[in-house]
């Protein structure tokens, strides 16, 4: 009986959509009408003097959250940088004065756009873009290109430019055979690549691509000769000490600790399924396109002797 009416208080306090939706805009106000952080409004940035001037500036913060632009107002800064921000803009290119500055942010992405209202130009920097190195970095670099009279086809064909030239080639990479069992005596049924970089805490992450050849199926359970798909697998490895491969192919089986303790599994472990290719070069490309997701690039990855290519 105790218990229930307990279960029944921990219940009532469960909070309505109404309540929700109160501490949301409660948030909100937070942001939209102050310092988030009590000791941001001991800095002077905060005085109200900055706070009216920067509200009267054509620059604004959009938050897909709450749906609205606030106007003077840019995450986590002081109305007295906001008006730094803004006064670093200068004019189109066209000529008009006064273009709009626009941060963008969606589930805690962000983004910033300059905007002329006259021609219309529109430059946008995101904080994933390859050159941005700091917090707000994508701000800094929207004024440069703005400043500079790039064009928005401009900065994403040097962004595009940037991403070809670090995804990581087939010249970068060995396929090694994949003996089933690491034997010798199996023969061999796929490829697969070990891959390596280091983390930001000095640990090692790496990457293992595995292309496993599918042969056809003459008969339920019966395979032909001819193989009709190249099934790429890959498994992730975090926090490793350093990087590892697999021993040469042996003509017995052996347990991989028996030979080599610096292997954290065997080369019969794929990982997970990611697609089926018709032919073994779109596997292998499959393989090294997929590599910037995991920030495996010509910058970041290790080469075969060990040595850093990063930093
Ligand atoms: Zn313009």
């Amino acid at each position: 009986m105790e218990r229930k009416e307990s279960d029944q208080q921990h219940i009532k306090h469960f909070p309505t959509q109404e309540e929700f939706d109160a501490c949301n805009d409660e948030i909100a106000k937070m942001f939209y009408d102050g310092p988030i952080w009590p000791e941001q409004a001991l800095d002077e940035g905060w005085d109200e003097k900055y706070e009216s001037e920067a509200k009267k500036l054509n620059i604004f913060s959009y938050s897909a959250q709450f749906d609205e632009e606030v106007q003077g107002r840019l995450s986590g800064i002081s109305p007295r940088d906001v008006i730094g921000i803004y006064n670093r803009i200068k004019p189109c290119k066209c000529g008009a004065d006064n273009p709009k500055a626009l941060e963008n942010e969606c589930m805690g992405d962000y983004s910033f756009s300059i905007i002329c209202n006259k021609c219309g130009r529109k430059v946008t920097r995101s904080m994933y873009d390859y050159d941005v190195r700091e917090l707000n970095g994508e701000i800094d670099l929207c004024i440069r290109d703005w400043n500079s009279g790039f064009d928005q086809e401009e900065i994403d064909a040097a962004q595009e430019a940037e991403n070809e030239r670090v995804q990581i080639k087939q010249e970068d990479v060995i396929w090694e055979p994949l003996h089933p069992n690491n034997m010798l005596g199996n023969p061999v049924e796929g490829y697969y690549t070990l891959l390596f970089r280091k983390q930001y805490d000095g640990k090692i992450f790496g990457f293992k691509w595995t292309i496993v050849f599918q042969y056809e199926e003459i008969d339920y359970a019966l395979s032909g000769d001819n193989i009709n798909a190249y099934i790429l697998f890959g498994k992730d490895y975090t926090d490793l000490e350093k990087p590892f491969s697999y021993p040469e192919p042996r003509e017995k089986c052996m347990f991989i600790n028996d030979y080599d303790t610096g292997c954290i599994d065997g080369v019969n472990d794929y990982g997970n399924f990611y697609y089926a290719y018709k032919t073994l070069e779109d596997a292998k490309e499959g393989a090294l396109t997929r590599c910037a997701r995991y920030g495996i690039d010509r910058d970041t990855i290790i080469k075969h002797d060990g040595e850093w290519k990063g930093d």
